[in-house]
């Protein structure tokens, strides 16, 4: 491709709209175009990548024998009420009608469809275990889009589904996927963990999250040094205090002026805040929209609510809870702003951490303005509707499995793999038969990687841009080698920038030439904004066949004889490209 006739088009100034270095970029470099909020277009270059990441994709899971299909965007509604998610889905599911009123769903996900495709089809247990996929753009209203194609709401995605006999046979599917994961994301150049995951909303009974690290991702992972314990916080199970063996002290009611926050009450009274009780209060919705009911939740009070754990306690929908309006709160229940525990709560539903009830005489709200309770103890001053785990695995907190310092660090997730056993085969029929002619539902497993935002994520990996711009990988750069022509109408360097364009094409490498009629510092910027892997500048040198050569990870260039500088790159480029020729 000649830059002179290519659609392209870079920006000097940062966008407003972008925050984060691999957004800024990408618009930037000129690789996607906004169209409105969490809507992108690809343009020729961004489009290459996308193509490129597709493929080492597809690379991956067809050696696992899995195949490639392709379904609508547009799924029936009936489907989604087979499996029960066309109620349960809440505002992120795009819902449409078409002209006869029945109802639609742009694809957040695919199981109900690939569901029903195989129940068809798929009769014996000879056919099983099966693996198909698709690449294909996603839709979800999601409620606050940001960072570009981190989290838009057209994506594309690559969803895969497999069916199995049993358990054992979903382990096997599980693990190939897992190591077809591991592969893709190593070939794209990300840095990444997986880590254990909650199955969320989709259900089932095992996940993993794929996490490329990067400090400006959405996503905060724990993992321990000392064992391979690695999860998402959400998942992250806590290892309780001790219980504390102390008498019960009487309950007393305490004159606490202003002191609305644990620090600010435990400073006042001079204890620690380890020995304080934090509520938290929610109002929580049916799937219609309605009110529900009240919920305080209670932790300790140096600790941090789970939210993740308190909606799976709870058995609501992640948008079917939100804070709950104090005011109206109060009327109902008895709480006060600033001031409520557990003891003289009414009329909501109580969710106590596990650790509360072993720990002695704690100082929480009195639900009465300025006043707090000292000596609180759980079964003599309060009870819970529930007692469970909800509260957040700090760093610094001990492993649960080993007893070590915990560790954090913030990534992406740019692929997540479940078991999802029978949740969607039993409601849907997807049964075969066995060797006696018994009917047994399939079990299946899904597997997903955000291909836009993986996209994204593998700019944000510290290795892969600096303040200049860019630095692709090898394996998914849009063209290998850029051949910058300094002066557009000198014609030794035009003819010596062709040869070379045409040996390197010719070798299977993709090569761009910038032949603009721009000055040689604009196309040198260019050239580092988008991050084309090997530079190779023809100049004044060219009449003595020398040119310079350049790695855009590196700082040092050279000058090499034309016919030297094509070798360096073809063999660059093929110990990197990993990967078909394009
Ligand atoms: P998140 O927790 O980030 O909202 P998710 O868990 O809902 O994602 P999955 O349903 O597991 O996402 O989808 C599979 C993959 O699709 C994710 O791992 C992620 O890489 C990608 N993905 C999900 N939502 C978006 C989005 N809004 N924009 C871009 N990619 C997305
Ligand atoms: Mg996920």
């Amino acid at each position: 491709m000649k830059l002179s006739r290519a659609f392209f088009k870079t920006l000097r100034e940062v966008p407003n709209e972008a925050e984060i270095p691999s957004h800024i970029l990408l618009l930037r470099a000129g690789m996607i175009k906004k169209t409105a909020a969490g809507i992108y277009s690809y343009m020729p270059m961004g489009w290459r990548t996308i193509k490129k990441i597709e493929n080492i994709v597809r690379e991956e899971m067809d050696a696992k024998g899995c195949q490639e299909i392709r379904t609508s965007v547009l799924q029936p509604g009936e489907l989604w009420e087979e499996s029960g998610r066309w109620s349960a889905y809440g505002p992120e599911m795009w819902r449409i009608s078409d002209r006869n009123d029945r109802g639609f769903c742009l694809g957040p996900t695919a199981e109900e469809i690939f569901t029903d495709i195989v129940r068809n089809d798929i009769t014996s247990y000879r056919q099983l275990p099966m693996n198909i996929y698709q690449i294909s753009n996603k839709f979800r209203d999601e409620a606050r889009p940001r960072f570009g194609m981190m989290r838009s709401r057209d994506f594309i995605m690559k969803d895969a589904y497999s069916f199995n006999k049993d358990e054992a046979c979903l382990d096997e599917s599980y693990n190939d996927m897992f190591e077809a994961y591991s592969n893709v994301f190593r070939r794209c150049g990300l840095t990444f963990r997986p880590v254990e995951a909650d199955n969320g909303a989709i259900g089932g009974t095992g996940s993993h999250e794929f996490t490329a690290l990067c400090e400006y991702g959405e996503s905060e992972i724990c993992y321990c040094e000392s064992c391979d314990m690695a999860t998402t916080v959400e998942k992250a199970a806590c290892v309780d205090a001790p219980a504390d063996d102390a008498e019960m002290k009487p309950l007393e009611k305490v004159n606490t002026p202003g002191t609305k926050t644990i620090e600010e009450v435990s400073e006042f009274l001079g204890i620690d805040q380890t020995q304080t009780i934090k509520a938290l209060l929610f109002t929580t919705y049916d799937e219609d929209g309605n009110f529900k009911e009240y919920v305080a939740a209670f932790v300790r009070g140096d600790r941090e609510l789970n939210m993740t754990k308190l909606v799976n306690a709870l058995g609501v929908h992640e948008y079917a809870i939100e804070f709950a309006d104090e005011e109206k709160m109060a009327q109902a229940t008895g709480c006060v702003g600033g001031f409520t525990g557990p003891v003289g709560l009414h009329d909501c539903k109580i969710v106590v951490d596990s650790e509360l009830p072993g720990l002695k005489n704690l100082c929480a709200g009195a639900c009465e303005t300025d006043y707090h309770m000292l000596n609180v103890n759980y079964g003599r001053d309060y009870e819970g509707d529930i007692v469970t785990d909800i509260k957040n695995l700090k760093e610094g907190d001990p492993c649960p499995v080993c007893g070590a310092p915990i560790k954090h660090a913030r990534g992406v997730e740019v692929g997540q793999i479940f078991k999802l056993g029978t949740k969607y085969s039993v409601p849907m029929g997807a049964t075969y038969k066995d060797e006696n002619q018994k009917d047994h539902p399939m079990v299946m497993g899904c597997y997903g990687i955000g291909v836009s935002r993986t996209f994204q994520a593998i700019i944000d990996m510290p290795q892969n841009h600096d303040e200049n711009g860019i630095i692709w990988p090898m394996s998914v750069a849009p063209y290998h080698v850029i051949i910058t022509v300094m002066k557009h109408n000198d014609e030794t360097q035009l003819a010596v920038a062709e040869e070379i364009y045409k040996k390197l094409g010719a070798a299977c490498v993709e090569v761009i030439m910038d032949d603009r009629k721009e000055r040689p510092g604009v196309k040198f910027k260019d050239a580092d904004l988008i991050g084309i892997p090997v530079a190779i500048t023809v100049g004044r040198g060219a009449a003595d066949g020398i040119v310079e050569y350049k790695l855009r990870r590196e700082a040092d260039k050279v000058e090499l004889s034309v016919e030297d500088a094509i070798a360096k790159a073809i063999d660059i480029v093929n110990a990197e490209k990993d990967g078909r020729c394009f």
